[in-house]
């Protein structure tokens, strides 16, 4: 891995960025979601030949940050490509492949991803929802409840998370489900989230859910690789969400800082305002660099060090973007807090990256035991 990017990378970055201002805050999500498929853009990451674009996470990273740095992150990039594309990718049939990857990067289909459940929240361990055999049919059956799930209503389906039982231990083993929307039994129910976001959140009942034997992806047997595989991504992709939301406040801050004049020099001339400013930025690049080590990790085919490194960028990611949030609000003053200017609701969906997919504590706990050696407290 070199630290500065290759001149595709900034290729890839500058066309994104074009494509983003283009499509600026008001953004139509439906829209600018084909016009960055089209463009090649959705499924960078899955293999070319399902019609992807042969890259990795590094390069969906790229796309996704560009997106939230002109104000126009698309949410289910994390979701969509990235981790379902990738799990399917990896370890899916070569009949999942063929429904699946091409729709996926052509964006014509869309995949949601289910793993919180009310009683279980970080402790993932604890999941129930759980899928049984019909010994007459070979079908699966899916009872469980999901929540905050994102984008179910537009998604074709979702990429489940349950459990199945194995028959020699009796314990249970997680296991993905590909669950159509409009399947008999699953229920869907809006959260009413503070958010302003095009994408919304809902709670899922699975009520003896009948899908097909052909609806589980890859290995009854290896259910924690294969989520695995699937979660690193999606953390490499919530740090590009966060630190494009972060780069999109404060270049809002800088330009009205520049400007805005109550004394005798604008207000960005007042060191009590460049440099949380000045900070903010440094945070938000060193989050990046470690984003970009663990997206080259995870290209690379080390989903150990990958998971390591996720985790960090993650965690560093998200603090950058609440801070670089909130600094971009006070330097706006009252205009911070105004409609006109749009940002006080960035408050609100910075804290998204603190909390999900994995919350900035849950990275400490890891951090503290995998890396640190510490012991645990739960
Ligand atoms: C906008 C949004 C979109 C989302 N989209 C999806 C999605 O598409 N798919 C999906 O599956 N999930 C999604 N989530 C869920 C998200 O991943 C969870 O909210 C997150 O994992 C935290 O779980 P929880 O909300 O149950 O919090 P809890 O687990 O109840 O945690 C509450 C608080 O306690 C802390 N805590 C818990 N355990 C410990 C501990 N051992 N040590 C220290 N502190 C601890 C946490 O850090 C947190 O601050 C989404 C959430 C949001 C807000």
């Amino acid at each position: 891995m070199t630290t500065t990017e290759t001149e595709e990378h900034k290729a890839l970055r500058a066309a994104v960025a074009a494509l983003g201002k283009r499509h600026g805050r008001s953004f139509d999500r439906e829209a600018l979601w084909s016009e960055a498929a089209k463009l090649g853009y959705l499924g960078v990451n899955l293999p070319e030949q399902y019609g992807g674009g042969g890259g990795g996470i590094s390069e969906l990273s790229i796309v996704l940050e560009e997106l939230g740095a002109a104000g126009c992150p698309l949410l289910m990039m994390v979701v969509s490509p990235a981790i379902c594309g990738t799990v399917i990718a990896r370890f899916g049939t070569e009949t999942q492949k063929q429904e699946w990857l091409p729709a996926l990067a052509d964006g014509t289909r869309t995949m949601a991803f289910g793993i919180t459940e009310p009683d279980a929240g970080s402790n993932s361990h604890r999941i129930t929802t759980t899928a049984r055999r019909d010994p007459e049919t070979g079908d699966w059956l899916l009872t469980g409840r999901k929540v905050f799930i994102s984008g179910v209503d537009i998604a074709d389906a979702t990429l489940i998370v349950g459990r199945t039982e194995d028959s020699r231990t009796g314990r249970l083993k997680p296991c993905l489900f590909i669950v159509p929307r409009d399947a008999e039994g699953f229920h869907r129910r809006q959260i009413d989230m503070e958010l302003q976001a095009a994408e919304k959140q809902f709670e899922l009942t699975l009520d003896d859910v009948r899908l097909p034997a052909d609806a589980l992806v890859g290995d009854e047997d290896a259910g924690l690789l294969q989520l695995f595989a699937g979660l690193n991504p999606e953390r490499i992709m919530t740090a590009a969400f966060a630190i494009g939301m972060g780069r999109y406040a404060l270049a809002q801050a800088i330009t009205y800082a520049r400007d805005r004049t109550v004394w005798n020099t604008p207000i960005g001339a007042h060191q009590a305002i460049a440099h949380p400013l000045a900070q903010a930025h440094i945070d938000l690049e060193l989050a990046r660099l470690m984003m970009q080590k663990a997206a080259h990790l995870y290209d690379a085919g080390d989903d150990v060090g990958a998971g390591e490194a996720a985790n960090m960028a993650k965690y560093a990611a998200g603090e950058a973007c609440v801070k670089a949030v909130d600094q971009a609000v006070h330097t706006l003053g009252g205009n911070g807090l105004t409609r006109e200017f749009g940002l006080a609701s960035l408050i609100t969906a910075a804290r998204v990256a603190r909390i999900a997919p994995v919350s900035r504590e849950m990275i400490l706990n890891y951090v503290s035991h995998q890396t640190l050696g510490l012991p645990k407290s739960y």
